[in-house]
């Protein structure tokens, strides 16, 4: 029987609902929740994103700022530049998207940006909390993978789940936060062994890995939940007809656009899996949502009533309005 399809959109839609309700509060209060993005260079993958992003703002009706130095830019101009933002009182929250160019120190900029205004989770103070337990502001888009599970009804607790993939943006933050809701977590790299094997020994399958259709339908168990991270641009048609050869709308599909999207799951485990989120429209919505609420969250605990107060009630783990 097919999976499942856990609709990244439809749960995006969700999560705005209730922004929208938390911003208008704020708003009462005299507080615009605003997000303040880093853009260098002309890096045409990076404008996209920054563009989505600053459209979601603007949909919202938080505020936004696009600064945008040159590709030439040093450390110490970015460096002065974050300090501005850490500074002006109306920006809740600081992007910098990444890649930056060579001759930039990323972890230095990262670093510089104030933890109450890593609305992507990076800094190390906010890695810590995440480790600890404590409130902070989570990765956005392991964020958006538990928020997946919890308003699926998909328990994390007790579950087995194998993360594949151990960066610092995905996999490691998603390992900790399903330790946190109680799951017992395999993390898995590019040096496990026999991988299928602890694949297939999961209730829930976190592909965050940057390879192409890897997972195999024969390496997950009937009934696991599969959340699919990775988005692959596949353009060559031989390989379009080995991935979509039980699946001819999506092999039209390539056919009429010369590509097509596809995550780091084979498109033929949703044949096998309980449940699996599509690529596109599965984690991709939520990682721009949950940068929304990551935003609409650092105004509430900066600026909003009660303002450091309100931390105590926090968890951490993800939820749009913990
Ligand atoms: P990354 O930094 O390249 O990390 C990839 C991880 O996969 C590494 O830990 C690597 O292991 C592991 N890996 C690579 N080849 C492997 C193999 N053959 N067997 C087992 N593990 C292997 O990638 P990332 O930034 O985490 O992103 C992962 C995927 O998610 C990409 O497709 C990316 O485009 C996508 N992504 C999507 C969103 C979204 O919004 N949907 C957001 C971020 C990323 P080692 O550590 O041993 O090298």
């Amino acid at each position: 029987m097919p999976a499942r399809l856990l609709n990244g959109l439809t749960i995006r839609d969700q999560i705005y609902g209730e922004l929208k309700q938390e911003i208008a509060e704020l708003s009462a209060a005299g507080i615009r929740p605003g997000l303040a993005a880093v853009l260098v260079g002309e890096n045409p993958a990076s404008q996209i994103y920054v563009r989505s992003k600053i459209a979601a703002c603007e949909m919202l009706g938080l505020g936004s700022w696009l600064n945008t130095p040159p590709a030439t830019v040093t450390t110490e101009e970015l460096l002065a530049l974050v300090a501005d933002l850490n500074a002006r009182d109306e920006v809740d929250g600081i992007l910098v998207q990444l890649p930056l160019p060579p001759q930039v120190d990323t972890k230095r900029v990262l670093e510089a940006v104030d933890p109450a205004k890593d609305v992507d989770g990076f800094h190390p103070v906010n890695l810590g909390r995440l480790v600890s337990g404590r409130p902070g502001l989570v990765a956005c888009t392991p964020a958006g993978c538990m928020e997946i599970l919890r308003r699926s009804g998909i328990p994390a607790e007790g579950a087995n789940a194998a993360v594949v993939g151990r960066s610092d943006i995905v996999g490691k933050p998603m390992a900790l936060l399903l330790m946190h809701a109680n799951a017992t977590v395999t993390i898995c790299h590019s040096k496990t062994r026999d991988l299928p094997g602890v694949v297939r020994r999961a209730d829930i399958v976190i592909a965050a890995i940057g390879r192409t259709a890897m997972i195999e339908p024969d390496w997950v168990r009937p009934s696991a939940t599969v959340i699919d991270v990775g988005i692959n641009r596949v353009t060559d048609a031989a390989e379009a007809q080995r991935l979509f050869a039980n699946l001819p709308p999506r092999l039209k599909q390539f056919q009429e656009k010369g590509s097509a999207l596809v995550g780091d799951v084979h498109p033929d485990v949703a044949e096998v899996a309980g449940a699996i989120t599509p690529v596109p429209g599965g984690v991709g919505p939520l990682t721009i949502a949950m940068l929304m609420s990551n935003t609409v969250k650092a105004a509430r605990l900066r600026r909003g009533p009660g303002g450091q107060a309100a931390a105590s009630h926090l968890t951490g783990a993800g939820a749009a309005k913990p």
